[in-house]
């Protein structure tokens, strides 16, 4: 088995003699066959084949392939966003009278997705600290379907006890389901960890300039889904002549019913070219994230000693409180992500006014450092209070920090900080 650089690389295409050497867009939605019977065995899931774009396109596929190699998965499914690929996740084992517990720390639109949509849906959300043990045993009680965390929770920048975690949720017969978007595989592998299902968005760092939307989910192939009463994997699925998941096809159950049942009747099917994008991407992921790392240090350090900084949060800064878990989990690095405060709302207005390098921008975890004030955007409806209550002060800020020269990086900042001063 190769090495994680390599994979990123080369992994999920081995073009033939003659063919192109870079994975091709095939931007067709329809595949030909020369009989009735070839077409009848694909949709009976008795042969394997290209026969519709929703369901797989070989473009698509090769970007699965490469994020399972790199997860240690068994399969994958590329869906056409982050969102799509957790409610997938989701919905593909738990279904209206069923909860899940969730990590308080978790990216906004999924903590709606889970407390507005899944309500709705008749399945309830117990959110809690995950990396709090004993409050999380607590929370999966019988009809538990899932815990899902983030390794790097975006923004609280929290880092997941991922082994203790996938260890209590496993005692219960219930499978983890972490969102590794923050980590990627270049720096945290979650299935290595006791993580049973992996989801991104690859429109942050696999994806990493900011063109194309998307997420996936890797199917670790580990849960005993029959063993643990997980029907809706193990019993007769009448839309397939009664076939059993986990009986016809064993470890990949779980992604293959996201597939052939989720993705057929829900269709949040990815484009061929954002796979195309987003596999040019994952050819530097390994880099990438090496750079993002050294650059954010050192930018968490420097912001550490300005007077007009009252906190900065960064996993991999010494003397934080994930210092520990970034050591086991993330090889000591941190990603590209900081957050920091200054003292009042004006100021930070004024900081992100003066920046002239960053950008204000509402993504993050791409190669150009960018920087949002929640509490005049994403939070913006939140009075200061409220603000406090959701853990983002008025002078909150979120910076992510490109892979451009670190030391311009910071002059930038030092230069704001002066006209906010
Ligand atoms: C952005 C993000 C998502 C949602 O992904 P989209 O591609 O924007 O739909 C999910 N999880 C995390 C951690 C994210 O940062």
């Amino acid at each position: 088995m190769s090495k994680m650089e390599t994979k990123c690389v080369q992994a999920g295409y081995d073009p033939g003699n003659g063919a192109p050497r870079v994975v091709p867009v095939v931007q067709s939605t329809t595949y030909k066959y020369s009989s009735v019977e070839e077409v009848g065995d694909l949709f009976d899931l008795k042969a394997d084949g290209y026969f519709y774009t929703r369901l797989a396109n070989p473009t698509c596929a090769a970007l699965e392939e490469k994020m399972a190699a790199l997860e240690g998965g068994v399969g994958a499914l590329y869906t056409s966003s982050g969102q799509a690929a957790s409610l997938f996740s989701i919905l593909n084992i738990a279904s209206a009278g069923d909860r899940i517990v969730s990590s308080v720390n978790i990216y906004g639109g999924t903590f709606n997705l889970f407390n507005v949509t899944l309500r709705k849906l008749g399945i309830d959300v117990d959110f809690v600290d995950v990396n709090d043990l004993a409050r999380l045993e607590k929370a999966i009680v019988p009809g538990t379907k899932a815990v899902f965390a983030e390794t790097i929770a975006n923004p609280a920048l929290t880092v997941a006890d991922i082994e203790a975690i996938a260890a209590v949720a496993h005692r219960h017969g219930v499978p983890l389901i972490v969102d590794n978007t923050f980590a990627t595989p270049a720096l945290c592998r979650p299935i290595e960890w006791g993580a049973d299902i992996v989801v991104h968005s690859t429109s942050k760092y696999a994806d990493g300039h900011a063109v194309a939307l998307g997420g996936i989910i890797v199917d670790g192939g580990t849960f005993d889904w029959a063993g643990n009463g997980y029907t809706g994997l193990s019993a007769p699925d009448e839309s397939y002549h009664g076939l059993s998941y986990t009986e016809t096809f064993g470890k990949s159950a779980y992604i293959v019913k996201a597939r052939v049942q989720l993705m057929r009747d829900m269709g949040a099917a990815p484009a061929p070219m954002n796979a195309f994008l987003t596999n040019l991407g994952l050819e530097t992921l390994h880099l990438r994230m090496e750079r993002h790392s050294e650059n954010a240090l050192k930018v968490a350090r420097f912001l550490q000693t300005q007077k007009l900084i009252k906190t900065v949060k960064y996993p991999a800064l010494e003397g934080d409180e994930d210092y520990e878990r970034a050591g086991k989990y993330l090889g000591g690095k941190g990603s590209g992500v900081i957050t920091f405060e200054v003292a009042t709302r004006d100021q930070a207005v004024k900081f992100m006014n003066a920046l002239r390098l960053a950008k204000i921008v509402v993504h993050v975890a791409d190669v150009r450092t960018g920087v949002l004030h929640p509490a005049s955007s994403t939070h913006r409806q939140l009075t200061d209070r409220q603000l406090v209550e959701a853990g983002i002060g008025p002078g909150t800020i979120r910076l992510s920090v490109g892979i451009e020269n670190v030391d311009d990086i910071i002059a930038d900042l030092a230069g704001a900080l002066k006209a906010a001063e």
